[in-house]
């Protein structure tokens, strides 16, 4: 019934004069004397096609339930349009409608609801504007990311959603468990014979890929239990983790920059309107931020150096710094909107602040560590180049008083074929945020989980 070249998108792109058949939902509604004027979208653009219709054009029950939230099918030809806003729109001969929406109920009538409200109703969002520009955006971001990698030679892999390692702590994990929560039972009797988690990160068994093709990547859901209440927290979210064979710590950094860029470029090109959009509306600064960040070579120091800039900078930090300790947010958006107003990639931290598998430099206090600030978001990628050596590795396994007997697959890659090897994780929800300029990462995933609530 509809062809796939029916789409707005595609009606935009034709001659005056063609006859079309446009299908979507009804934004708004405005009629005047003889004359009524509808603004209809498809999801396929930002832009509404702007519906003309006049007296006795169509048959009047169908005209009667074309109201806002309705479905319809408008049959008609391309005009020039003399209104503002669009230089084309479709003059009525037909109308049907497929599924009309009651004006006394349907919740988007109005323009201006909150986000918080509009979270509510996650199956109505998608129509509005604002939704519409996001889901667009992350399906663009989504193939950039798998383009990128492609176009590098680079193997799409698959990691487990469920293990059975606390992998490396990068977070609070979620018990996958077939027990009756409220019967005594031993983890032997569990499904998996012992407890089983879903997994925070994916790279453990991304080495294990790049340790023999080379070249891989992920891109899948996480999970992470942690009941912090933030805006840039989701208990379910999207990593994208690359793993370089033969790729020390300068590589990693040249990749990600290379990524970012690219990523960015990508959308830039693909989804103007909707990123104009977000420009008007959401934050006055995303296209300015994207276009510099895609155009400017990334900065780079070491943390001691990051350290030296927050000392002497004769600031009151919240967390105040020193060497040694971590780099809190407020720190981060100093070095890369104040210091040198453009990414900067902060390297070789030290190693007690930093996870078991980061490769020590000479220095013995410092790892190969390496996260990519952003102006307006702070830490964007963290990643680093990995311990290949088993001494090391098995060293530092016990320094942390990891349970050994959980990495031995991981130390076997150390003693079979070891390579030089480095990585980094984004995720997708905090590169959305950085895109459109949302504040709240809720807003930039289809049907957000966080504390307290897995609705829809
Ligand atoms: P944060 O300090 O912000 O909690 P993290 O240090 O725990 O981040 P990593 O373990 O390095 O983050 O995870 C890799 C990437 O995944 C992060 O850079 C971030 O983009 C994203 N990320 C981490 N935790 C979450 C979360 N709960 N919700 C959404 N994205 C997340
Ligand atoms: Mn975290």
């Amino acid at each position: 019934m509809i062809a796939p070249d029916g789409s707005i998108r595609a009606i935009f792109g034709k001659p005056l004069g063609t006859r079309v058949d446009a299908h979507g939902w009804i934004k708004t509604r405005r009629d005047s004397k003889g004359i009524h004027f509808i603004q209809l979208n498809d999801g396929s653009s930002f832009q509404d096609l702007q519906v003309v219709i006049e007296a006795g054009a169509v048959p009047e029950a169908a005209l009667a339930q074309a109201t806002t939230g309705a479905c319809v099918r408008v049959s008609g030809e391309l005009i020039a349009s003399p209104g503002a806003g669009q230089s084309v729109e479709l003059k009525a001969s037909d109308l049907r409608v497929f599924g009309p929406a009651d004006p006394a109920t349907y919740p988007l009538q109005k323009k201006g609801h909150t986000m918080e409200f509009l979270r509510e109703i996650a199956h109505l969002r998608v129509r509005s504007n604002t939704f519409g520009a996001v889901f667009r955006v992350r399906n663009a971001l989504s193939f950039a990311i798998h383009k990128f990698f492609q176009e590098r030679g680079f193997v799409y892999v698959n990691t487990p959603l469920i293990t059975t390692s606390d992998a490396e702590g990068a977070g609070a994990m979620f018990r996958v468990t077939t027990l009756d929560p409220g019967k005594p039972a031993n983890d032997a009797d569990d499904f998996f014979g012992r407890p089983a988690y879903l997994a925070v990160s994916g790279q453990l068994e991304a080495e294990i890929f790049a340790l023999a093709f080379t070249n891989v990547y992920t891109f899948g859901p996480t999970f992470r239990a942690e009941n912090s209440n933030t805006p840039r927290h989701l208990a379910e979210f999207w990593m994208i983790e690359p793993e370089m064979a033969f790729c020390d710590l300068d590589g990693n950094r040249r990749l990600a920059e290379e990524f970012l860029k690219y990523i960015i470029a990508y959308v830039l090109d693909h989804c103007r309107p909707d990123l104009e959009f977000f420009n008007k509306r959401i934050d006055n600064t995303v296209l300015a931020t994207l276009e510099h960040v895609a155009a400017s070579a990334f900065e780079h120091v070491t943390y001691t150096e990051a350290v030296a800039l927050l000392e002497k900078s004769g600031r009151n930090w919240e967390f105040p710094v020193h060497w040694g300790s971590d780099l809190q947010s407020e720190h981060e958006r100093y070095l890369t909107e104040e210091v040198f107003r453009k990414p900067v990639i902060v390297t070789d931290y030290p190693a007690e602040i930093k996870a078991f598998y980061m490769r020590l430099n000479e220095d013995g206090k410092t790892v190969r560590a390496m996260d990519v600030l952003a102006p307006r978001i702070g830490e964007i990628i963290g990643g680093s180049q990995r311990e290949e050596r088993y001494d090391m590795l098995l060293e530092k396994i016990r320094a942390k008083g990891l349970p050994e007997e959980h990495y031995n697959w991981y130390l076997d890659l150390r003693s079979y074929g070891s390579a030089p090897h480095s990585g980094f994780g984004l995720g997708l929800e905090r590169m959305m945020m950085y895109l459109t300029g949302m504040k709240n990462i809720r807003d930039v995933i289809p049907f957000p989980r966080t504390p307290g609530s897995a609705d829809f």
